[in-house]
């Protein structure tokens, strides 16, 4: 049982940003909902730690 969570999702191919409830239990394979390309990648939240 995992827990849903909504995270930001960009697609490297038209640019277009989404939310997405992700199965931290599951691997899937995600593609955009706008052009269908699979080369998605997550955005990480805005807090960033770099030293
Ligand atoms: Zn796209």
């Amino acid at each position: 049982m995992g827990t849903q969570t909504l995270k930001p999702f960009k697609c490297l191919m038209c640019g277009h940003e989404y939310e997405e409830t992700v199965d931290p239990d599951k691997d899937e394979e995600r593609s955009c909902p706008q052009c269908r390309s699979n080369s998605i990648r997550h955005l990480k939240a805005k807090k960033e730690k770099v030293n």
